[in-house]
């Protein structure tokens, strides 16, 4: 349900986003200082549809749904320029030349890249001539940069509209360590009373049997445990979460618990 919700809002936002981006030419020429800033702005608009699905179906920012919202920057992206060369394509041959040519499109990657090299040489003093090499070089370059600043940007959308947790320390944001929907109610009490009195090994051990029993279709209800953990520090945000099926094959979900762990407490008791 929430992947072909994902689905669907994903391509939305991602066709919107190419769309808006080729009538405001955010692909091109929007690199201030070192940062792609309308790459930056497509991958924000190219996520929103997945954050969006995470959101109604009250699920979490998983690997999957991750690569997939970044694939869509960078098809946002992709579309955004395609838009573009089509143009082009039209303003070169008149109406009648709307089949992509092969001359064509390997003349407009080539002035892609010059105009690239050439936006990156008029930040630089009038004095400096950069020689051709060095501005293709450039050019190359500033395209990679904006592929990785659509996809960065995809990440951090996501995890800032789905509330995963930021280390202001570390400049980044948590990472989803966890992910266990458990039927053995009494497991994960006896995991929170462990972690609660501070007992790691036990900790360890009971998260173990809370991973072992997952739900089973017949299952009414049960427990969704969630940690998010800093990456380079071990601080950790724990959500506990009743769900329960209602009709429909639709599932409810209701935050029970959030308990926040920082560096020290984090890495002894949620270690892996
Ligand atoms: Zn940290």
């Amino acid at each position: 349900m929430s992947g072909f919700l994902a689905l669907v809002l994903g391509v939305l936002s991602s066709a919107l986003t190419a769309y808006g981006a080729y009538r405001t030419s955010l692909a091109h020429f929007h690199v201030l200082g070192a940062i792609p800033v309308g790459a930056l702005l497509i991958g924000i608009g190219a996520a929103l549809g997945v954050a969006m699905a995470i959101r109604l179906t009250a699920g979490y920012d998983t690997a999957n749904f991750r690569i997939f919202a970044q694939m869509g920057g960078m098809a946002a992206y992709a579309g955004a320029v395609l838009l573009d060369y089509v143009q082009y394509q039209l303003h070169l041959g008149g109406t009648g030349a709307m089949t992509p040519d092969v001359l064509h499109v390997i003349n407009y990657a080539k002035l892609l890249i010059e105009f690239g090299g050439q936006a990156i040489a008029a930040q630089l003093p009038t004095s400096v001539a950069l020689p051709m090499p060095a501005l293709l070089g450039g050019g190359v370059l500033r395209l990679f940069a904006e592929v990785l600043g659509v996809v960065v940007a995809t990440g951090w959308t996501i995890s800032y509209l789905v509330d995963v947790p930021f280390c202001w320390t570390h400049h980044r944001f948590y990472q989803l360590r966890h992910l266990v929907e458990c039927a053995d109610m009494s497991a994960v009490r006896e995991w929170e009373t462990a972690i609660q009195q501070r007992r790691p090994h036990e900790a360890r051990a009971l998260l173990a049997r809370v991973r072992a029993s997952p739900v089973a279709p017949s299952d009414r209800s049960w427990i969704r445990v969630a940690v998010h953990q800093c990456s380079v520090c071990h601080a950790a945000r724990v959500r506990i979460e009743r769900r329960r099926r209602i009709s429909l094959g639709r599932t409810l979900t209701e935050p029970a618990q959030v308990m926040q762990f920082d560096a020290a407490r984090g890495s002894a008791l949620l270690a892996t």
